[in-house]
């Protein structure tokens, strides 16, 4: 008798991320939301009966992409300021927005949109960073987006808290409210070393031992961060953290721009981890991050599209592309990051530094039905000799097709399932014209 299954994928390709490099002519069978198993097409079809069966002729098949670092409700700012370095982008321009517009309403508005973008794009997993994350957490449950919400703390006011303790006292009270909930996780995210103090550091690492959460913070994104912290701190900001025992397999370090060679080595020997955003960093002038110094010396790598603010896409295969190819271009060597390590950084890499890999990140029996599928069989991908290397190189996030969360469609021929974009854009329409009067709020 055959087993029963809810649904039968039948790609061209299986690309399962572990082991490296690996491609399989399998099929992916999926029953209450999880894989249950990867098997030849003809075996499958003997041993099951799916309730659905896709033919994914010419497709590849891959695990969601885990987006490692962003502010998903930034969508709203997308293009609202380009081409400034950081510091006077975010003071001359994107805190004074917040200031005056950012509310429960414009963070639920802005993450649906962005989640939207990124379940369009293949990307099934976000670790976010933002206000009102209650707000956020709500837009994606209702958008059925797999994520990990920051519990964001800043020393400074905002509409959404008064001080550091209001921040954190809010992270913690969402999160027990939220915890129990399907594809809903949390972390701490202090947002950086230059608006987090001391204090509240060394609370937030006591904190994240006791509940066994990850650490998610910006850090040595540019040259004047770490000019500034050895002028109030006498020391860089990686060592400042280290003191305060920040350090370990659940820290998060975003950008890690300027980073030494010991400073990579610290990095390594606490097992922690890097979330990569090249677009970011280069839009922002903020510089490269040596990845192939990571690689060699073993520090788990993520890739991150950080906010629309910043990038301006919410894409992860654009990512993959450049960050393979920056790899190359600043260590002089064409092997570093190849094309593997990439598709692994923006895969199983995210999901390692976020502790759900025995979840998320590759296609293995057991595993959430989290799914991208992908085509290679249009005039602009042939020929295809390397389904893996034209993921990477080749394939852009318009070539995904079908998307599943816990095997539930998201995106079905390119149509994106249960989101409405229509009043998406309307939303979106209707903050640029506040944005835009600049203040009538
Ligand atoms: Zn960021």
């Amino acid at each position: 008798m055959k087993a029963s299954a809810d649904l039968l994928l039948l790609p061209q390709w299986v690309i399962p991320v572990e082991p490296e490099g690996a491609l399989v002519e399998h099929a992916v069978v999926v029953a209450d939301g999880r894989i249950v198993d990867v098997l030849p097409a003809d075996a499958a079809r003997a041993r099951y009966a799916a309730a659905e069966t896709v033919n994914l002729p010419g497709e590849a098949l891959i695990p969601g992409l885990v987006n490692l670092h962003g502010h998903a409700a930034m969508s709203l700012f997308r293009g609202f300021a380009d081409d400034r370095p950081l510091m006077a982008w975010l003071t001359g321009h994107i805190w004074p927005a917040e200031k005056k517009h950012v509310s429960e309403t414009f963070v639920r508005d802005g993450t649906l949109l962005a989640a939207a973008e990124m379940l369009a794009g293949g990307i099934t997993t976000c670790n976010d960073m933002y206000f009102f994350p209650r707000a956020a957490s709500e837009a994606f449950l209702q958008a059925g987006m797999r994520a990990v919400v920051g519990m964001i703390v800043l020393e400074f006011p905002s509409a959404y808290a008064a001080d550091a303790d209001g921040y954190l006292a809010k992270g913690l009270a969402l999160r027990d409210e939220f915890k129990g909930e399907r594809g809903l996780g949390f972390a701490f995210a202090p947002h950086a070393p230059y608006t987090v103090s001391d204090a509240s550091f060394s609370r937030i690492h006591t904190l994240a031992d006791q509940l066994g959460l990850p650490i998610h913070t910006h850090i040595h994104e540019t040259r004047d961060e770490i000019a500034d912290s050895l002028k109030q701190y006498g020391v860089r900001p990686l060592e400042r953290l280290a003191r305060l025992g920040l350090l370990g397999p659940n820290f998060i370090g975003v950008h890690a721009v300027h980073v030494t060679g010991s400073e990579t080595e610290l990095l390594a020997e606490h097992g922690c981890h890097v979330a990569h955003c090249p677009t970011s960093n280069l839009k922002l002038a903020s510089g490269v991050a040596p990845v192939a110094e990571f690689a060699r010396a073993g520090v788990g790598l993520g890739l991150g599209t950080d906010g629309a603010a910043s990038n301006n896409r919410l894409d992860l295969f654009a990512e993959m592309r450049l960050a393979a190819l920056l790899a190359k271009g600043v260590s002089g060597d064409a092997a570093a990051m190849p094309a593997p390590a990439a598709l692994k950084a923006a895969t199983l890499g995210g999901a390692r530094a976020l502790n759900l890999e025995g979840e998320i990140g590759s296609i293995a029996a057991g595993k959430r039905a989290d799914l991208v599928a992908v085509n290679l069989h249009g005039v602009s991908r042939q020929p295809v000799f390397d389904p893996v290397s034209h993921l990477v190189y080749v394939a852009g996030r318009e070539d995904v097709t079908h998307v599943w969360v816990d095997g539930t469609p998201k995106l079905k021929e390119r149509r994106l399932v249960g989101l409405d974009a229509d009043d998406l854009a309307a939303r979106a329409a209707y903050w640029r014209t506040k944005l835009t009067a600049g203040g009538q709020s």
